[in-house]
């Protein structure tokens, strides 16, 4: 091949001093890596296998593109035009995003790199450098006769070509394999899926402008490639076509050619635009890309092709149109482009502060966990006096003092109904309303308190004087009675703590993004909880003997007063109804009260024990509730002795490097995300400054 140095003014269809700004804009971001994290409008070339596709490529950016090489194009190259101070050619590959490319294939192909002078890159080295690439694919390259015993035909790997200068002009350019239709030899069934998906994962990209080509000696009905533009941009706002061979037409066959080329047969909306490239043999005489510039605009000039509008034929033209839908293509993308990248620098951003900051060494690690535990404390602190983020549900296990005020609350409400064994009596007889259980369909199974009372009391006279009671069965008749508050309590206790666990479930992946972090810390602390608990335990034990195991006693007035007004009650009801019972309608003697107010020996004491035990244990259940509130829940399980103040700066400060390296000591893995992270949002930040140049 003969050598042939690239024209530097290629590209000329694209000019003006604000074309050049909103393309120096995309091309800047381009530089920056944006192309990596999102896709930056560019044209693509598609077309069947041997249409004219890097002929036709090869004018526009007077590239000397691979053409008619035996093996046809079997990846994608993206070839970059920019503009830079100093020129320079740079070839790499951009690793395919294919799911089968693992991280080692990934680095493989990322470090296939090779950089010219632009005068040394000819077509020779251009070829050379393009066998090399399908090399470190693992293509097999042209003249490797074993090709067919080769397994990979075709890649999704694509190979990139920077081209800068200081007259270049920006454009990106992506040269496709070619579509094909009946599978050969060389090329399976297996590969034309392969290439089908390639191709029209370029073609969906609505920042794409389609260049479809097709060779004009094929009926235009059987072109594929207009389906699938077609699918894939349904307005045509992103299509061109372009006919190659016109030359090679036979003689008559130019009448349906003119047609399309008319846009009356497959109407696009940008219409069509015919070129002539050079034919193999041209190619074979060394004829150059000036050469074929002249060729093809005399060819035009002549019948039948004259009768066509010029600024639809031969290259320029076509340059000229694409320089102008490319812009307004960018024109109309940029806002939205520059939102993605907003948007998407917003997400890494997050996502760089769940990793944290670098915690390589026991400084980093001991500063981060501060920092996490000074954090937790002001959470913590928040929620117990119910400051909640506000976009929390209306249980979350975050409401911490929600969800304790309401098992509280339930604590109250069963102790009240279920607090004590036996159901009180009012003075009428019938069971007292205050102490009335859930269930009132249970209530006839209830044992009566008085019977029960009265058998308590003879079974355990001693030597007490008749009718007065032996304190010992106060004693008993009230730990009876109480039997029910150590369940009751122990479940309040219970389920206190089942709402500070699932706090600390999810306080902790709340204020650390690291997951791995989250899980060590609490395993870390989790011990610790364990103890601080079991004193919450202890308390409750203490409370309960408190109440149930020792004396009775109370300097609470309410007793006393309750005792005098229950006494008088019954004194009142005894002589109402000793004044209706009389049918002879005495008058009311002393002897007549006295008899009521006295009653046998028994009944005064079963009455008086009662009433006595229903006045101590009213004080008393309001006592012990307030107390296993305060002093176990408040004291032990919410309070500074408690597993949710455990985890503070102080024990950050006295943890072991060790201790420090188990908890938060990062893998390889979170640093190389991090890294990672961070240079993408670099580059994003880096685009959206070049983008804050450009009005949207
Ligand atoms: P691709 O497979 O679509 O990239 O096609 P190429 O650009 O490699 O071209 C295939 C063959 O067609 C090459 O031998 C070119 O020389 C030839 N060719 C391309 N365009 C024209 C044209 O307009 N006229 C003639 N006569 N031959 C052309
Ligand atoms: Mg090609």
């Amino acid at each position: 091949m003969k050598k042939e140095n690239i024209d530097v003014s290629a590209f000329t269809g694209i000019h003006g001093q604000e074309h050049i700004r909103i393309l120096d804009t995309i091309d800047r971001m381009r530089d920056l890596g944006i192309n990596e994290d999102l896709s930056i409008p560019q044209i693509v070339v598609v077309g069947d296998q041997s249409s004219g596709k890097s002929s036709t490529l090869q004018a526009i950016t007077q590239l000397p593109l691979a053409v008619d090489s035996e093996l046809c194009t079997r990846f994608a190259t993206q070839i970059v035009l920019r503009r830079t101070a100093h020129s320079s050619v740079k070839v790499s590959i951009i690793p395919g995003s294919s799911s089968s490319t693992d991280d080692a294939t990934k680095r493989h192909l990322q470090e296939f790199f090779r950089s010219f002078d632009l005068d040394e890159f000819d077509g020779d080295a251009f070829t050379e450098v393009v066998n090399e690439a399908a090399a470190h694919m693992g293509l097999p390259s042209a003249g490797t006769d074993k090709r067919d015993f080769l397994e990979r035909r075709f890649s999704g790997d694509v190979l990139k070509i920077e081209l800068s200068g200081p007259d270049q002009l920006h454009l990106s350019v992506v040269d496709v394999p070619g579509l094909f239709h009946n599978p050969t030899k060389f090329q399976t069934k297996s590969d034309l899926a392969i290439v089908r998906e390639l191709i029209s994962n370029y073609m969906k990209n609505p920042r794409s402008i389609i260049l479809a080509v097709m060779d004009a000696r094929v009926n235009i009905s059987n072109q594929e490639v207009f389906r699938l533009a077609r699918s894939v941009d349904k307005d045509g706002f992103r299509t061109v076509g372009v006919i190659t061979k016109c030359d090679a037409l036979q003689p008559g066959d130019e009448k349906e050619v003119l047609q399309v080329a008319q846009n009356s047969v497959e109407r696009l909306k940008h219409g069509w635009f015919l070129v002539k490239n050079r034919s193999t043999q041209d190619i074979l005489r060394g004829v150059s890309l000036k050469q074929r510039n002249l060729n093809e605009k005399t060819f035009f000039q002549n019948p039948p092709w004259n009768a066509l509008p010029k600024q639809r034929m031969g290259i320029d033209a076509l340059k000229d149109f694409l320089g102008q839908l490319l812009l307004s293509h960018i024109r109309k993308e940029y806002p939205q482009l520059v939102k993605e990248i907003e948007s998407l620098a917003e997400k890494t951003e997050k996502d760089l502060e769940a990793c944290g900051p670098p915690r390589q060494t026991p400084a980093e690690q001991r500063r981060y966990l501060t920092r996490v535990a000074m954090t937790y404390q002001k959470k913590v602190c928040d929620s117990l006096i119910g400051l909640y983020n506000g976009d929390l549900g209306s249980k979350h296990p975050l409401k911490l003092r929600l969800n304790i005020r309401t098992i509280n609350e339930e604590f109250a409400d069963d102790f009240k109904h279920n607090g004590h064994k036996r159901v009180f009596k009012a003075v009428d007889g019938g069971l007292d309303n205050d102490f009335s259980r859930y269930n009132t369909a249970a209530v006839k199974d209830e044992e009566d308190i008085y019977e029960w009372i009265r058998e308590v009391y003879r079974d355990s006279r001693g030597v007490e004087l008749p009718g007065t009671v032996n304190p010992a069965v106060l004693e008993h008749i009230f730990r009876q009675q109480s039997i029910p508050w150590q369940d009751l309590s122990e479940r309040y206790l219970s389920r206190a703590k089942d709402a500070v666990k699932s706090y600390l479930d999810h306080i902790f992946p709340s204020i650390i993004g690291d997951e791995d972090i989250s899980s060590k810390l609490v395993a870390f602390i989790q011990p610790k909880m364990t103890e601080s608990t079991a004193k919450a335990d202890e308390e409750l034990k203490d409370v309960l003997h408190d109440e149930r195991g020792g004396v009775l006693q109370t300097v609470n007035r309410y007793m006393s007063e309750n005792i005098a007004a229950i006494r008088e009650e019954r004194v009142m009801a005894r002589l109402k109804a000793a004044t209706q019972l009389d049918k002879y309608n005495q008058p009311i003697t002393f002897a007549l009260v006295s008899r009521v107010v006295h009653l046998s020996n028994e009944d005064h004491t079963v009455y008086d024990i009662h009433d006595i035990l229903k006045a101590y244990y009213k004080v008393a259940g309001k006592r012990f509730m307030d107390n296993v509130v305060m002093q176990v829940v408040e004291r032990h399980i919410l309070g500074d002795r408690g597993p949710l103040k455990l985890f503070t700066p102080d024990l950050v400060a006295d943890l072991s490097d060790e201790d420090l390296e188990f908890i938060a000591g990062e893998s390889y893995s979170t640093s190389a995300t991090r890294a990672e992270l961070k240079s993408k949002l670099e580059r994003l930040r880096g685009a959206l400054g070049v983008a804050a140049g450009i009005p949207r």
